[in-house]
């Protein structure tokens, strides 16, 4: 009897301890539940379905199958520790709080530029490269919790040598993995309530080599690589920001968005005001023509991703620090900022490349810095990572905007812009107008001081209007079309 009930007890505790070691609770879209129903009936069993989203049963070889066909780099489905659980999470939920596109706005030009100046390829490769090295990153592997752990001294030191005071490191113990994730605080100075994140997971996996070799350098070192040389930035340029801001390195994203799914869960039943949350997934494979690539799947922000086009558009058109940009879809659940989506939180993922053309080594023991081979690439995701930190959290340093000095005017009202530049000794070249898909659906040349142009072909939407004057300043507004 005693023997049975520790038999019991260990299995219990086991199956908390490592979720996925059985069948488990997920959800994930219905179409791809339905195609792996087909594809492994015995594997699978669909619970309900409501809006596209599916609470799904499914085994380990199931949750592989999810991996390797999903055109996604993430496990395409997110883990739920009960049935009850996975019923609840596919209940419609509320609709979002009004947008606030035109709340995010951009006048921290002279922190910005001393900013991107700063970021160091070489720092991004050291990191990436002394993550890989772990061999494995595996939720469940002794080696993940020790990269985690080292993560934080790491992070810990930065802040130290920086001498930083409003810095804190913490751990944070997961219930439905053994590996913990890290967060980094930097308390805001003005609004400490408000919190400005970006992330990334560090977790890493292999199936195939029983995720015993599993570097992980791209997926995700690169990410959590990334995150630490924007902070490693703001330490050295004393950036002290109005509001709060963290980094997160997440456990166990792989199994299905574990780490993420609980902290986001922890903020939001506290009540805690998240104003946008990034996501830095794979930042160094450059597999397509453009450097970052904008994800538009229905559960990000359009507001986010107009704002990350617009400080794209404002800081990197063109120059030492261009940044190119596309656009691509990442599906369901396909990483950690799916996590703070589902709680009603801003989250966007600018991505390394358009999905099909994303980094084929992932979640392979190929998946190896050589690859890529430097770290160009994620510089650039560091710089676009400031640029968002910078400009959302603000500072009370005295910057002085490059178009400070311009007196302009601009509304947009009954389909059409209307723009009145005010200054004498400059005049306005040209106007474009991209969508949150960062597509370009209008432009137009020569606008001189004042004028109205119809926009009648433009459907409802955010869009971003990108000005430039004779002397090559840009200005950036959003808008909205109703
Ligand atoms: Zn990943």
């Amino acid at each position: 009897m005693k023997k049975i009930t520790s038999l019991l007890l260990f299995l219990l505790f086991s199956g908390i301890l490592f979720a996925q070691e059985g069948p488990f609770y997920a959800t994930m879209d219905a179409t791809d539940a339905n195609n792996l129903k087909k594809e492994m009936p015995q594997e699978i069993q669909i619970i309900a379905i409501k809006q596209n989203q599916a609470a799904v049963y499914i085994s380990e070889e199931a949750a592989h199958a999810m991996h390797r066909n999903v055109v996604t780099h993430g496990p395409g489905y997110v883990f739920k520790a009960s049935e009850e659980l996975a019923l609840k999470a596919i209940e419609p939920k509320p609709a979002k709080k009004q947008r606030r596109v035109l709340d995010f706005t951009i006048n921290q030009d002279a922190a910005v530029a001393e900013a991107i100046e700063m970021v160091n390829a070489q720092n991004i490769e050291d990191q990436i490269i002394e993550l890989q090295d772990y061999g494995t990153r595996f939720h469940t592997k002794p080696e993940a919790e020790q990269a985690v752990l080292d993560l934080k001294d790491k992070w810990e030191a930065m802040a130290q040598a920086a001498g930083r005071t409003d810095v804190s490191v913490r751990i944070v113990n997961h219930v439905n993995t053994g590996m913990p994730s890290a967060v980094m605080t930097i308390e805001g100075a003005e609004t400490p309530d408000e919190f400005v994140i970006i992330g990334g997971h560090i977790d890493s996996t292999a199936p195939g080599s029983n995720n015993n070799v599993a570097p992980g350098a791209d997926d995700d070192a690169s990410g959590i690589s990334t995150i630490t040389e924007v902070a490693r930035v703001l330490f050295d340029m004393e950036f002290v920001p109005n509001r709060t801001v963290e980094f997160m390195a997440f456990a166990a994203e792989e199994i299905g968005l574990v780490g993420s799914a609980e902290i986001a869960e922890e903020y939001k039943n506290n009540n805690v005001n998240v104003v946008a949350y990034v996501q830095f997934d794979m930042t160094n494979f450059a597999g397509s023509l453009n450097d970052v690539y904008i994800t538009t799947d229905s559960y990000n922000s359009n507001d986010l991703n107009a704002f990350l086009i617009e400080l794209m558009e404002y800081y990197n058109a063109s120059g030492p620090h261009q940044i190119t940009y596309g656009n691509t879809a990442c599906n369901y659940g396909c990483s950690d900022h799916f996590s703070w989506a589902d709680q009603g939180y801003e989250a966007a993922f600018p991505f390394e490349a358009s999905f099909s053309e994303s980094n084929p080594n992932i979640h392979t023991p190929n998946d190896t810095y050589d690859i890529t081979g430097d770290a160009f690439k994620a510089a650039k995701f560091a710089k676009l990572g400031l640029e968002f930190v910078i400009e959302t959290a603000k500072s009370n340093t005295l910057s002085v905007s490059e178009i400070a000095g311009l007196d302009f005017d601009f509304i947009v009202n009954n389909k059409q812009v209307i723009y009145t530049l005010k200054n004498v000794s400059e005049t306005l070249q040209t106007l474009s107008i991209i969508d949150v898909a960062g597509k370009k659906v209008f432009s137009a040349n020569d606008l001189g001081q004042q004028g109205a142009l119809s926009i009648e072909n433009l459907s409802q939407g955010f869009y971003v209007a990108v000005f430039t004057t004779q002397t090559n300043k840009v200005i950036t507004k959003k808008f909205v079309l109703n």
